[in-house]
């Protein structure tokens, strides 16, 4: 029996008696909506898909058609358009020339290369806080998809493996759950690629970022990782639900290539301005 064609006849059965909705808009999704992402497909336009960002650090390019724009082609930073400011001293300013920001010419992260495909703003920043704090983890399934959606759609490379970013077990037992372990978890599995959750521990728990200032940030989370095992991978991704200044992800790129991993990738489903 082709069990594929079964399992679709049985998904169109429960659809039909207990139809679909968008956890957006709630919206009863169509056929068509529900094939293709979680959110109806006007739910799924109006998406904040990020264009152009430093493909480095994957911080947003100031431009102000770079966002609002439901075609999610433009990740790639090659195709930048040439009318964007030509200032590569301005830190987050795009050059029709270079792919990178000012900051990562200068001082570049650990890391090599980020991919975010939405800004952080809304829905996708509801979805997120939902995720992380209203003990909804089964969220990660759906902006999972989302994410590997567009990673494949705009041809990311693929690691050898990936982890996620570590939470300190204190944390854990607060929450219940590493938000980005089951967003890693989701991400793998879909890819077909190997997890690897026992590579990067933190080791010391750290205060709530948000409020602090990048130099804050930066002290507060030095040597706060650890290795535990070092399995000579070359090519990895780090997998985390936000990236913000990009310190958590830089000090755990820090360790990881200290002990031999070469290349790492940055994944996130969403990255703030
Ligand atoms: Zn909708
Ligand atoms: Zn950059």
């Amino acid at each position: 029996m082709d069990f594929t064609l079964y399992n679709k006849h049985l998904k169109d059965l429960m659809r039909w008696f207990f139809p679909e909705t968008c956890p957006l808009c709630a919206q009863q999704l169509g056929n068509k909506d529900a094939q293709n992402t979680p959110y109806c497909s006007q739910c799924t336009a109006s998406l904040p898909y990020l264009k152009h960002a430093c493909l480095r650090c994957g911080q947003p390019f100031s431009h102000t058609a770079a966002y609002s724009d439901n075609t999610a082609t433009g990740y790639a930073l090659n195709q930048l358009n040439s009318d964007i400011d030509i200032d590569i001293g301005h830190e987050h300013t795009a050059s029709s020339s270079v792919d990178h920001c000012g900051k990562c010419i200068s001082h570049p992260p650990s890391f090599d290369h980020c991919f975010s495909p939405f800004e952080y703003s809304a829905p996708i920043s509801d979805e997120i806080c939902r995720l992380k704090y209203a003990e909804q983890p089964q969220l990660a399934t759906r902006l999972a998809e989302l994410f590997v959606d567009e990673l494949l759609a705009h041809d990311i490379e693929q690691p050898e493996a990936l982890l996620a970013v570590p939470m300190h077990s204190k944390r854990l037992r607060e929450r219940g759950y590493n938000q980005s372990l089951e967003l890693a978890k989701q991400i793998a599995k879909r890819l077909e690629i190997p997890l690897i959750n026992d590579l990067v521990r933190k080791k010391t728990h750290t205060r709530k970022q948000t409020t602090k200032t990048l130099i804050q940030r930066q002290s507060n989370l030095k040597n706060s990782f650890a290795i535990l095992k070092n399995k000579h991978y070359q090519h990895l991704a780090i997998v985390d639900d936000v990236i913000t200044t990009g310190t958590t992800v830089g000090e755990i790129s820090k360790i990881l290539k200290k002990n031999g991993v070469d290349y790492i990738q940055v994944w996130s489903i969403a990255r703030t301005r």
